[in-house]
């Protein structure tokens, strides 16, 4: 009896202890630069291009309706599978954000603007910039605060993953890929392809449709009735949707390692 009370003792303060990590991991992370609103932690030095990076994400938000310029934003980059395993508890593919706004990105090259996908599976190793992950991971806190944390969770998933993509202007598939795929009837599925189909479907209803992200959350439309509407359009006439939805998805941001303009590099 005895030496169960100490067991459960035992398991209780690990349990603590691994939660006052995931929350306050600074002492794990011996490097901290701070730019704009944003703190970044690193268990290295942090390479002084940081700070390009950080432009960027300030200027991918500055455009989102639901930015709040008043707000700090803490980022962790783990640079570790076995630490992200750890202190995730899962496996997180580029990055995530916790309940209370950090934002834990699991392996980045700062020099480079390049965020890599973190997985045990050696078929999805895709990449994609590391000023895109970060934004897309403070979007996610951008929307829990503004609709408070329950409605954030009853909030679709395509809505948030799709506002979040919108936002950080990009993708982890190349958008090339991304059309064709959405575009064929076969079915064919990559790794990133719902995240750039939801990111479709919410640019529809920005630019098409004319909805601020606010008429989005408080009266979430019909998946399947977009997600239709969407398709059948790029189906009927690529070129002619790609124009309704302005320049923002037709002539994306250079991929990492694209030159602009280039061709595809991947
Ligand atoms: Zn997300």
């Amino acid at each position: 009896m005895r030496l169960a009370k100490c067991g459960v003792g035992f398991l209780l303060t690990c349990c603590v202890q691994h939660i006052l990590l995931v929350y306050c991991p600074t002492p794990l992370f011996a490097y901290q630069h701070t730019h704009k609103n944003f703190t970044v932690h690193m268990r290295e030095e942090i390479p002084p291009e940081i700070t390009g990076v950080l432009d960027r994400v300030d200027r991918l938000l500055a455009a989102a309706d639901l930015n709040d310029e008043t707000q700090h934003h803490e980022i962790y980059i783990i640079n570790s599978f076995a630490l992200s395993r750890f202190l995730l508890l899962r496996n997180v593919h580029f990055g995530c954000n916790l309940p209370n706004g950090n934002t834990y990105v699991t392996s980045a090259d700062v020099v480079n603007d390049v965020a890599r996908c973190e997985t045990i599976s050696p078929d999805d190793r895709r990449i994609r910039t590391l000023s895109e992950t970060i934004t897309h991971e403070i979007v996610h806190a951008l929307i829990r605060n503004r609709v408070g944390w329950r409605a954030d969770q009853r909030l679709p998933a395509w809505i948030k993953e799709g506002y979040c993509e919108f936002v950080a202007d990009g993708s982890a598939i190349d958008h090339r890929t991304g059309l064709k795929m959405l575009k064929s009837v076969s079915g064919d599925f990559t790794p990133g392809l719902q995240n750039f189909r939801w990111r479709l479907m919410i640019e529809y209803l920005i630019a098409a449709r004319r909805m601020t992200i606010h008429e989005i959350i408080r009266h979430p439309p019909t998946y399947r009735l977009v997600e239709s509407e969407v398709i059948a359009a790029l189906r009927g006439d690529e070129a002619a949707l790609l124009e309704r939805l302005g320049s923002r998805i037709a002539t994306p941001r250079p991929r990492p390692g694209e030159t602009p303009g280039g061709p595809e590099s991947r």
